[in-house]
């Protein structure tokens, strides 16, 4: 079980090898897993666990460019990212997560 790198907290950027770059939401567990919640910058969070992120996941370096969102990512009821949750052709933001999918 690898431990996370201290840097690797909430707020902090971060680059994925296929998603790009993202933001820290939160880091906790999942189904008592470690788990990390990126915002990534295209457009979707995304839950990772922690023994996979922790070697995916590197700083950013100075300077360099952040991931374009995805026009096609944004809430369907306001047009906001990040996108937490796609369902049936749909996708929403956390405030407009409908309660029963
Ligand atoms: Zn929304």
């Amino acid at each position: 079980m690898s431990e996370p790198p201290p840097w690797l907290v909430e707020g902090a950027d971060v680059v994925h090898p296929t998603h790009g770059t993202g933001t820290v939401a939160r880091v906790g567990e999942e189904r008592r897993l470690p788990t990390v919640w990126v915002d990534f910058d295209y457009g979707e969070r995304r839950a990772l666990a922690m023994r996979y992120a922790v070697d995916l996941l590197r700083r950013p370096q100075a300077g360099s460019q952040r991931t374009r969102p995805k026009p096609a990512v944004r809430c369907d009821q306001c047009g906001r990212r990040p996108v937490v949750l796609r369902a049936e052709g749909h996708q929403w933001c956390e405030e407009h997560v409908p309660q029963e999918v």
